[in-house]
Order: C-alpha cells, then sequence, then structure tokens
C-alpha cells in the first residue's frame, strides 16, 4: 500500500473548511484518559471527546466488539435489519421508558427525528394548527437547519435564513416564562435537562416537572434532548432518572457510540407510530457496526459500578477544583452533574475560557469550554484517579499562568 503523505496542522488550514480552529498540534494515538500528539507528548484527556469517549480510548472490549463486526457485517441499509441494531434496540428499551427506538448518526439526527414526530403526530390527530415548538434560550439541539433554530444561541442560526418557523423561545429555569409560550397549538417542547454548550447549567427539577405538567395540560410532546447528558453522563443512565421526570422523547448520542458516531430516538409505543413506514430514515442509521459498538458500550456503562465510579469522580473532580480555586481564585461557580463539569470563571477571567484551554494544553492537558466564561471537563467514565490527579496538577499549572 502507498505511504500515506505526511500532514501537520498548517495542513489543516490548507485543505480544511475553515470551520473549525483546532488546536495547533495534531493527536494520533490514545489509551484510556491519556492521548499523544505527533512529538510523543503526552496529555491527559478531561475533554473525552465532547462527552463522547465514556470508555476512554481503545477500550479492550469496545475494540473486540467493533473487531469482531468489522470482520462480519458494516452495513445494509434499513431495506434488511440485522442482529446488532435489534439487540441495542432491546437494551435501550429496557432500561428507560421507551418502548421504541429510532437510529441515526449524530444528535442532531435525532433531535429532528423527534421535532418531525411532533409535528406529524399532531398533524395525524388532525391539528394542523398545533405545529408550534417551544425551545429554550442558549440551548444547543444541533446544526441541521431546524435543530440549530430550536436551539437558542442565534449566533448559530443567524446566518442561515429564513429558518423553519414555528420556534419560540423561553428563558431556561423560568417556568412562568415557558407557561406564556405553551398552548394548545404547542406540539413539542424541547429541553435539555442540563444545558451543556450553553454554559453547564443544570436544570431546577420544578422547572422540569413544571413543563412536565404543562405539556400535559396542553397534549404537547415533552422532548428531552440528553445527546450529552446521557449514558451515564451524569451519573444516571439519563438525567431524567434523577430528576424523577419522563419525558415523551429522549434524544441520546455522544457517549452512546463511545466515539463510533450513532444517535437515537426513544420514544413510547404510542407515538412511534407516528413515524409509519416510508415517512422518516436515513441510510446509515441502525448499521450493524455502529450498533455493535454502541451494544458493548451501553452494557459497561448502564452497571451500578460504572454509574457509582461517575459519583465518585464526580467528588474527585470537585475537592480538586476547588482547591485550585481557593490557591488561585478564578471561578465563581463550579457546578454540573456527574462527569458534566462547568466553571465559571469570575468577572475578572471573564471571556478568557479560551485561553485557558489553551494553556492547559501546553501543561498537557486537554480540557473544553462552555461558551467564552465557562471551563468545561467531560472525561471518561472511567478515568482512574491516577489520571484525574496528574490532570488537575497540570491543570492548576495553566490557571497559576493566568493569574500571573
Ligand atoms: C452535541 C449536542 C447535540 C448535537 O449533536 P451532534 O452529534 O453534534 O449532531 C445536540 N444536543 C446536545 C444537548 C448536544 O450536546
Amino acid at each position: 500500500m502507498e505511504q500515506p503523505i505526511a500532514v501537520t496542522r498548517q495542513s489543516f488550514d490548507d485543505w480544511m473548511v475553515p470551520v473549525y480552529a483546532p488546536a495547533d498540534f495534531i493527536l494520533v494515538r490514545g489509551e484510556g484518559s491519556q492521548v499523544w500528539d505527533q512529538q510523543g507528548k503526552s496529555y491527559i484527556d478531561f475533554a473525552g471527546g465532547i462527552a463522547v469517549n465514556a470508555l476512554g480510548h481503545a477500550h479492550p472490549a469496545v475494540k473486540a466488539a467493533l473487531v469482531e463486526q468489522a470482520g462480519k457485517l458494516w452495513h445494509l441499509g434499513n431495506g434488511y435489519t440485522n442482529e446488532p441494531v435489534l439487540q441495542l434496540a432491546k437494551q435501550l428499551i429496557d432500561a428507560t421508558f421507551a418502548d421504541k427506538v429510532f437510529f441515526c448518526n449524530s444528535g442532531a439526527e435525532a433531535n429532528e427525528a423527534a421535532l418531525k414526530l411532533a409535528r406529524k403526530r399532531a398533524l395525524d390527530n388532525g391539528n394542523a394548527g398545533k405545529n408550534q415548538i417551544v425551545a429554550f434560550n442558549n440551548a444547543f439541539h444541533g446544526r441541521t437547519l431546524f435543530t440549530v433554530s430550536a436551539g437558542g444561541q442565534p449566533k448559530y442560526s443567524k446566518d442561515f435564513a429564513p429558518l423553519p418557523g414555528g420556534i419560540s423561545h423561553a428563558a431556561f429555569n423560568d417556568l412562568a416564562a415557558a407557561a406564556e409560550l405553551i398552548n394548545d397549538q404547542t406540539c413539542a417542547v424541547i429541553v435539555e435537562p442540563i444545558q451543556g454548550e450553553g454554559g453547564v447549567l443544570p436544570a431546577d427539577a420544578a422547572f422540569l416537572q413544571g413543563l412536565r405538567e404543562l405539556c400535559d395540560r396542553h397534549d404537547a410532546l415533552l422532548i428531552f434532548d440528553e445527546v450529552q447528558t446521557g449514558v451515564g453522563r451524569t451519573g444516571h443512565l439519563y438525567a431524567y432518572m434523577q430528576y424523577g421526570v419522563v419525558p415523551d422523547v429522549l434524544t441520546t448520542a455522544k457517549a452512546l457510540g463511545g466515539g463510533f458516531p450513532i444517535g437515537a430516538m426513544l420514544t413510547t409505543d404510542a407515538l412511534a407510530k407516528t413515524l409509519s413506514v416510508g415517512t422518516h430514515g436515513t441510510t446509515y442509521g441502525g448499521n450493524p457496526l455502529a450498533t455493535a459498538v454502541a451494544g458493548a458500550v451501553f452494557s459497561i456503562i448502564n452497571t451500578p459500578e460504572v454509574l457509582e465510579g461517575v459519583k465518585q469522580r464526580h467528588q474527585w473532580f470537585i475537592d480538586g477544583l476547588n482547591k485550585i480555586n481557593q490557591q488561585y481564585p478564578i471561578f465563581s461557580e463550579i457546578r454540573g452533574g456527574g462527569l458534566l463539569i462547568g466553571c465559571q470563571l469570575n468577572k475578572d477571567y471573564a471571556g478568557k475560557a479560551k485561553q485557558i484551554t489553551q494553556l492547559a494544553n501546553e501543561e498537557g492537558v486537554i480540557a473544553l469550554i462552555a461558551g467564552p466564561d465557562v471551563v468545561r471537563f467531560t472525561p471518561s467514565l472511567i478515568i482512574p484517579e491516577q489520571d484525574v490527579k496528574e490532570g488537575l496538577a497540570r491543570f492548576a499549572r495553566a490557571v497559576a499562568r493566568i493569574c500571573s
């Protein structure tokens, strides 16, 4: 085989559509919660590919599932079903409120399916005017035109007008504001139990409970976007379980594939029949390779050891971050659930989240931002204690530098 050509970070600027501004090094290998770049420098991975690599890099059981399936069957298209997709569907159904699953390839696609289901369901019920969607400021639901319009960050949607209509936004965690918008013309309310991209902002239990009641009163579907919070991220299999508020539709992606692209929309029998044969679909969704990998990921995460371990790791992070903040007071709040943690920068450091993560890279740790003022951590759910300690020590050095 021909040798692949040599590439550098400059190649990105030369050849890639400039829609991202990646770090100035290239990672080439990962194992557990450590990754290495082209120069062999090691980093502790506190980002987990944006809440995706829930079992770290190259997990042996996940790799084995991938390799085994790779030798059998990769793809068929949805004219033919397959064993891994049905097995994963049953795993999801047994573990959640859902009776039926629709598979796709990303979080945006899962939300797209959920919103389309809600509109069509109202239409099928003879209520064509019941097409309004209520969403929240600062929310993030993906980048398709429909989902980016449902998202509550106009900076992501405004350049693509005309946008799909019938979507309105209320302030997050403001039940009275939501109640003003939700009425009999509302077909769905879409909400993240913890706003991830918007800054790691947990919903209040009373807010979600109130939305449930409003949806029931107006026969609207309550859609929980658990693309970021799902599959163990909060120390519960899905965040709705901890809130005790059951949605009508739940979307899940990111951690579901542990790094292999997959998304899913979960719902009830009664609602699932809305999407009858031919009314929605995807070429790759539910292909045997993706679902075999996700099945392995899911069966490891959906265990008391892993879920309890997330709560323990949450405490390691909170303790370590509090200690850093005592020495170098830069955070006004450290919040979130499980291993979805956001550190709000105080006003002296406003706008510096990106700069902090760049310094963190230099010190050998990978972290995320959630907006300009929040440093976010979404590591592997099974990150070893030693890596948490070492990563926080490196992060502390980055914080020391921004303070000096
Ligand atoms: C990441 C994310 C999405 C979009 O998922 P993609 O796989 O990028 O399409 C949607 N909703 C939430 C809450 C997310 O965090």
